[in-house]
């Protein structure tokens, strides 16, 4: 028996394991990972493919890390299934693990649609590090390789293999790339830089068949497009996109919906079982609402407050938004909130469009309240900007200036200056 049973150990199990031992130094954990070192920086994968980071620079913890903690961690074995009712969980080779608390961190997995020839050798996913160890391994023999899928994943993929040399094909289905974080506007900014960088984008296209080459039918040769253009290349990379990796609780008493669905201490709807990261829908500040989130900091904060609430200590989830901060290609963005709204009608934009300086500003407003911001070339007040949103603050008499170049703190009226930053008027 095992007082807290955690079942993944990236970055939502890593928050819960600390935040429990904050309150509860002496209580047995036992983390279950199908990973056999789970305790590395997923977002660093793409810079393992590209040489920037080797696996030590990738750990976010020490080997030691689950020692340190008294945590039993088991780690390359996977949890089958949940009893309830009975309190344990039942490993891969028939054992169990009986828990009094349980957190089910269990993440995404990649979205990995059907395509014929995808059995063929060069088909890759891209979302551990397992994936870009095997990917890596490949490319000291490949010239080539189509990305399906342009966004995040995609494009940290197609940045990395460009930095290897690679020639690459970027197909979207979407007709713009990264088309759930960034408008129009942007997209075709950031899609510009990556084609100088000498990539090819297909949009509107997917790949609905993998090829061999013509020496032997079961290594990648090429991808075929919707289109019906036949892409030549060593590699195909499958970087659609997660799910929530919800399987061990499929069948339970637990509500899902895409997501786990969790209240603000990240306790499911059975008592004793909590969900956090990727696998659940977390609040979101600007949409009122739970929502998917899948963003690293914000499972490892989920995961905090569950391993809080799990030890006795009452905490609630103050709610995240989506956030993405990116330089691919060189190119600075940051899209924050609802930045690319789908009923663009409900809500009031200032937009300032310089395309001879390569610069765009876009604040998006409900009620005269901000709640999306998209930053290109010029992202230094994020930051002040951010803090406007997450504070719901009324910015009916400063709209324009909000986008202007000079636009900085000291824009502020000093007596919201004295609200947002307390500290500085002490
Ligand atoms: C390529 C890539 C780039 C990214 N870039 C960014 C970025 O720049 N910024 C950002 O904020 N976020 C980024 N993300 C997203 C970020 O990595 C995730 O939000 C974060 O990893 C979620 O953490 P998690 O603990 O919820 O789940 P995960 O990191 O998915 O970990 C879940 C763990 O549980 C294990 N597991 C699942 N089921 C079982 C089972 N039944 N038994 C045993 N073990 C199991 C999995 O193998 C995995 O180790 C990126 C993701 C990818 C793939």
């Amino acid at each position: 028996m095992s007082k807290y049973v955690i079942v993944g150990a990236s970055a939502a199990g890593i928050g819960a394991v600390e935040a429990i031992r904050e309150v509860d130094p002496k209580g047995t954990i036992t983390v279950i990972s199908d990973e056999q070192c789970p305790q590395y920086s997923r977002p660093m994968i793409s810079d393992l493919v590209s040489g920037k980071a080797d696996f030590g620079k990738m750990m976010c913890r020490e080997h030691e890390f689950w020692t340190e903690k008294s945590v039993q961690a088991l780690t390359g074995r996977t949890a089958v299934s949940l009893n309830l009712k009975d309190k344990y969980v039942e490993l891969d080779k028939g054992d169990r693990v009986d828990f009094e608390k349980l957190l089910v961190a269990t993440g995404g997995k990649p979205f990995v649609p059907k395509i014929e020839g995808s059995d063929k050798d060069g088909v890759f996913t891209f979302t551990t590090l397992s994936d870009a160890e095997s990917l890596a391994a490949k490319l000291e023999s490949a010239e080539s390789a189509v990305v399906i899928g342009a966004g995040l994943i995609g494009v940290s993929c197609t940045e990395a293999l460009v930095k290897r040399g690679l020639k690459v094909t970027m197909v979207e289905l979407q007709d713009k790339i990264l088309s759930l974080i960034l408008d129009p506007t942007a997209s075709e900014m950031v899609e510009n830089v990556i084609r100088k960088a000498g990539v090819t984008i297909a949009t509107g296209q997917t790949v609905k068949r993998i090829v061999g080459k013509p020496e032997n039918d079961k290594v990648v040769g090429g991808a075929v497009l919707t289109s019906g253009e036949q892409v030549p290349c060593d590699l195909v990379i499958i970087a659609i996109g997660v799910i929530p990796r919800t399987e061990l609780v499929a069948g339970t008493d637990v509500k899902t919906n895409r997501g786990i669905l969790v209240d603000k201490t990240m306790c499911t709807n059975v008592q004793g079982v909590y969900a956090s990261g990727d696998v659940a829908e977390a609040y979101d500040f600007v949409y009122g609402e739970n929502r998917l989130l899948p963003l690293w900091p914000l499972a490892q904060l989920e995961g905090k407050v569950a391993g809080y609430n799990m030890a006795g200590k009452k905490a609630d989830y103050p709610g995240g938004t989506a956030m993405s901060s990116l330089k691919y290609f060189g190119i600075p963005v940051i899209s924050i909130g609802i930045a690319n709204p789908k009923d663009p009608d409900q809500y009031e934009t200032i937009v300032n469009h310089e395309p001879e300086r390569s610069l765009y500003k876009k604040i998006v407003l409900k009620d005269n309240k901000i709640v999306g911001i998209t930053l290109v070339n010029d992202i230094e007040k994020a930051g002040v900007l951010f803090h406007l949103l997450k504070n719901g603050v009324n910015v009916k008499k400063l709209k324009q200036e909000l986008v202007a170049d000079d636009f900085c703190l000291a824009t502020l009226p000093r007596s919201l200056r004295r609200k947002l930053y307390p500290g500085e008027y002490k």
